[in-house]
């Protein structure tokens, strides 16, 4: 790995580096980051020369291009440690790999009366389909509550876990408060009662090394555009065991090997999961995301990256109301100011150019237990710098003046 040169990272960002854009201060890579040439080549490279589709067509373009198609899953298996290349399912994204767990996996196991524990710091991907499926099979979603620090309390579980519980949904990292479940101690706790694990690593997978293996979970899922990827293009990771137990949830062509006009044979995982042409040039984005991140020191990326967040939680410290619902740590700072509206400030911000995301975040549960209807999320990636730390804090200072008169 080469050492991390945050100059040298934003070189890779040409959103950052047009003339056009120098003011751009962009502090919303929580919701979506900004993409790197590398990714860009890969995807227009696909359109401007390609001339292909995958696992289809027999002409030798297609054969190059299934190949350079297949290589990203690879990629991607080795980049979260998954032991095998059919572990790694393509999805639209982290919502769609976990309305697939959902509907192929949990759906057909569900008995009226069964549970699925949801932990309250959940995005609505990670609740709603549990909710969809609780009502489609009469079953019942239980809360996994916060404790003091608005983390699940993985505590709470061993009273939550019976032989009615048919899996546990958690998030590797929250999008609001940045903070990060013992999850090593939920999936072992859910294992000892026979209980698989769905983690949401949309947020976990770009701050920190995953290694789904370590993790033990039996479900992964996470979106590429994130992780520095393209949009409309995310990966379910499964144990093979699990993947290969699953019927198919969408119908058409490749995911099977025989049909008649009575019945199906499916293909074998993870072919059964993709009918239909795929995101190739998403998949080909988010391989090469997956391969220049792998020659980067992400840790000290990391580290840089959330000293920026604890920069501007100190200078936001000064101003009156300022309450920060950050956990140590982490590169999002998630914050409020008392009697003030987040969506007044956020429009005072967006004048002057600061880009991030006011309000729920798609995270209603935990917004309620935090006590507030809202908040501001500034999200910090290597690409920032100490002077959009500065423009954040004097945009905030500047917002409270006007909104003060
Ligand atoms: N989970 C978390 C923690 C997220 O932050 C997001 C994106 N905001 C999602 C799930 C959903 O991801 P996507 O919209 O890419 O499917």
């Amino acid at each position: 790995n080469t050492p991390f040169d945050f100059t040298e990272f934003r070189r890779h960002f040409p959103a950052l580096n047009q003339d056009a854009a120098q003011t751009l201060c962009y502090l919303d890579s929580a919701a979506t980051a900004l993409t790197p040439q590398t990714v860009i080549d890969a995807t227009v490279n696909y359109y401007q020369n390609a001339g292909a589709t995958v696992h289809r067509s027999q002409h030798k373009a297609a054969q190059s291009l299934t190949l350079a198609y297949e290589q990203a899953r690879q990629q991607v298996a080795d980049f979260i440690h998954a032991p095998r290349v059919e572990d790694i399912v393509w999805t639209r994204g982290t919502t769609e790999s976990i309305n697939l767990v959902a509907q192929s996996y949990l759906r057909p196991r569900l008995q009226p009366g069964d549970e699925i524990i949801v932990s309250q710091a959940e995005h609505h991907a990670n609740l709603v389909p549990w909710l969809m499926l609780a009502a489609q099979c009469q079953a019942k979603v239980v809360t996994l509550p916060l404790n003091a620090d608005f983390l699940p309390d993985i505590s709470a579980l061993p009273a939550l876990l019976n032989s009615r519980t048919r899996l546990l949904a958690i998030g590797q990292m929250s999008n609001v408060t940045g903070g990060q479940p013992d999850l090593a101690t939920a999936i072992a706790l859910c294992h000892a009662n026979g209980t698989p694990v769905m983690v949401d690593g949309a947020q976990g997978v770009v701050h920190g090394e995953t290694d789904v293996q370590a993790l033990d979970a039996d479900f992964y899922a996470f979106s590429g555009h994130k992780l520095y990827g393209p949009t409309g293009i995310g990966v379910l990771y499964g144990k093979s065991e699990r993947l290969e137990s699953m019927q198919p949830w969408h119908g058409g062509g490749k995911m099977l090997t025989h049909t008649d006009m009575q019945r199906f044979t499916p293909q074998q995982a993870p072919h059964r999961f993709e009918a239909g042409t795929p995101n190739i040039a998403g998949v080909l984005g988010l391989g090469s995301a997956v391969q220049w991140l792998s020659t980067l020191d992400r840790i000290a990326a990391e580290r840089y990256s959330a000293q920026l967040a604890d920069n501007a939680e100190k200078a936001l410290s000064a101003v009156p109301g300022f309450r920060s619902f950050r956990r140590s740590g982490s590169s999002l700072l998630a914050f409020d100011i008392a009697g003030v509206h987040h969506s007044d400030i956020i429009a005072l911000l967006a004048e002057k150019g600061v880009a991030l995301r006011a309000g729920q975040h798609c995270a209603q549960p935990l917004t309620e237990a935090l006590g507030v209807s809202g908040s501001l999320r500034a999200s910090f990636a290597p690409y920032n710098t100490q002077q959009d730390v500065e423009r954040l804090v004097d945009g905030v200072r500047f917002a409270l003046e006007l909104l003060a008169d």
